[in-house]
């Protein structure tokens, strides 16, 4: 609690200092233009699950067996020094580093248009732990920014372990069950965007949208920072 109170008071008084290198920015973002330049931007990508890719293409699994979303958008490419600023995010309590990640990303959806973004869940107990959300908290960022509504239709029943370090079939199998829509009218006939903050196998966000689809949701997409390579 003090620890995040004193982090946001150094953010007020110093405003532009780059959160990466600490210099000052001269300017009302947290990063300096250098830093700013070298993060790792996704460019060339898989055009449905934003795989990074040497060219604008498909990827072999989209191919082979397409996600149950119908695209991912992505800003960056999830390696040094996104990783960094997203565990600080995440993990840490560090709302400057995701209000920084959260308005840098926002290149990535400014042309885009949809009808409601709904946050990734978390399970109440390691909300109730974390104390926040931080998918809701870029939910709302990206919601008020685009004029997009934010949607809280979907709950996660079930306290999944976490994914890290399993494959993308056990990942698919630890999430069975574990959402559920609360409010399915509020998606029918719509343009949904799930909000995450990283995606690697895609085994959450096709978990939702399987869900959304039965529901009635017309085109469901995910915005989230990184893509893991
Ligand atoms: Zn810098
Ligand atoms: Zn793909």
């Amino acid at each position: 609690m003090v620890n995040s109170s004193l982090k946001q008071l150094s953010y007020k008084l110093f405003p532009g200092q780059c959160l990466l290198c600490l210099a000052t920015t001269h300017r009302p973002k947290d990063i300096c233009r250098g830093c700013e330049q070298d993060l790792p931007w996704l460019r060339t990508r898989c055009q449905r699950c934003a795989l990074p890719l040497t060219t604008d293409a498909l990827c072999g699994t989209c191919l082979k067996t397409p996600p149950r979303f119908d695209r991912c958008l992505a800003c960056w490419e999830y390696g040094f020094p996104v990783d960094g600023l997203i565990s600080r995010f995440k993990y840490h309590g560090d709302r400057a580093s995701g209000a920084l990640l959260g308005e840098l990303a926002l290149t990535a959806f400014k042309n885009q248009s949809a009808d409601a973004l709904l946050p990734v869940p978390m399970h109440w107990r390691r909300q109730l732990r974390r104390g926040y959300n931080q998918t809701e908290l870029l939910a709302a960022q990206w919601g008020t920014a685009l004029d997009i509504p934010v949607l809280r239709a979907l709950k996660r029943v079930v306290a999944t372990p976490t994914q890290q370090g399993l494959s993308a079939r056990a990942r698919q199998r630890n999430l069975k069950g574990a959402f559920t829509l609360i409010k399915a009218e509020q998606v029918y006939g719509k343009r949904i965007v799930i909000v995450d903050d990283v995606l690697t196998t895609g085994a959450t966000a096709n978990s939702l949208a399987a869900i959304l689809r039965r529901a009635g949701a017309t085109e469901i997409m995910v915005w989230c920072l990184a893509r893991t390579p």
